[in-house]
């Protein structure tokens, strides 16, 4: 089968569309012939070299993936060839005291798919069947592809990790982003007021389009205080936040008395700046969110076949073309997601 692999670490890297043996499935395992993969800022990390945990080499990145059961191992009951599923990206194993209440994303052992192991950018990938989720018959495989895992990260931070009400003012950070753009969907779904940011107008407009009441651009030299005229000099409830850096340091002079930053990323900056007297002064709060639960990924999927959740999808390439869509995600000039399909 052809995979496209990380060969070797850089700005670029150094990536090769090679063929490879098709991976047989152990017997707790699936084989799932890929039909769209989304790209996410982890797929760049991997490829700086830029994460806490060296990858091995080559790996074939992508972790959003969608696609049909090709071949299950000999202890799989739940699945069959043909069924259409989704795959949850943080592996989890299963048993651990957080794996045992539901807390996948923050199991003992978690792993990530496309960095630990192969990922999607591939013709199959082989996965444990655990990690498989049903795609509902309206959903097709570019939009679970587009939402699944920026979708259902957002949907973790808003309504696990902090819990959007109705009537609070929520800035979504990075409107055209995928995190940022599903968190305004689900925030204004839920009853919430949305402000959001963007760097260029394109994507102050998306923004505007999901439903944000209001876009600033983080460029400006006071953005905060812009967000904090929108709100009535009130402040808003929850800063979604993925951005880190300086962007994350200044979105707390954006937040109401009782507010929280949602963080669960940091694209700019790992390293922060906090000043505590004005946090426990106003009580407020910083939450970290780290990727998903099974049960966020399930949920993300009925929003998106009722329709509350649209994907915003910037651009599709085919695997053979995986280069041209990475080479896109490196300009951060996209509007929603890239994806590569089969
Ligand atoms: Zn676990």
């Amino acid at each position: 089968m052809k995979a496209f692999q990380l060969i070797a670490h850089g700005q670029p890297g150094n990536f090769q569309l090679n063929e490879v043996p098709r991976p047989v499935p152990q017997p707790d395992e699936a084989l799932v012939a890929v039909k769209a993969c989304g790209l996410n800022h982890i797929d760049l990390w991997l490829e700086e070299a830029g994460l806490p945990i060296p990858a091995q080499l080559p790996r074939t990145p992508g972790g959003e993936i969608a696609g049909i059961v090709a071949e299950t191992g000999t202890a799989v009951r739940d699945w069959q060839p043909g069924d259409r599923v989704a795959i949850q990206s943080n592996l989890f194993c299963g048993e651990c005291e957080f794996c045992r209440r539901g807390e996948e994303s923050i199991c003992l052992k978690g792993q990530l798919l496309g960095v630990d192991c192969d990922g999607g950018f591939a013709e199959f990938t082989v996965i444990k069947a655990a990690t498989l989720v049903r795609l509902p018959a309206g959903v097709d495989f570019q939009a679970s592809a587009a939402l699944t895992l920026a979708g259902s990260t957002a949907l973790h931070m808003l309504t696990d990790r902090a819990c959007v009400r109705p009537g609070d003012w929520v800035l979504a950070m990075g409107g055209a982003s995928g995190v940022g753009s599903a968190a305004i969907q689900i925030a204004k779904h839920l009853g919430a007021r949305v402000v959001s940011t963007g760097r260029t107008e394109a994507k102050r407009e998306l923004a505007r389009q999901l439903g944000a009441e209001a876009v600033v651009n983080t460029d400006a030299p006071d953005w905060p205080a812009e967000v904090r005229r929108l709100t009535g000099k009130r402040g808003v409830d929850l800063v979604i936040e993925h951005i880190g850096g300086t962007v994350l340091e200044q979105s707390f002079n954006c937040l109401a008395r009782g507010g929280a930053v949602v963080t669960c990323g940091a694209t700019t900056g790992k390293d922060v700046r906090l000043n505590l007297w004005p946090l426990f002064v106003k009580q407020q709060r910083l939450i970290g969110s780290y990727g998903r639960n099974r049960a966020d990924m399930a949920e993300t999927l009925r929003w998106a076949e009722r329709g509350w959740l649209k994907p915003v999808i910037d651009s599709e390439f085919k695997l053979g073309d995986a280069d041209k869509a990475f080479a896109r995600l490196r300009t951060q000039g996209q509007l929603g997601k890239i994806l590569v399909t089969a």
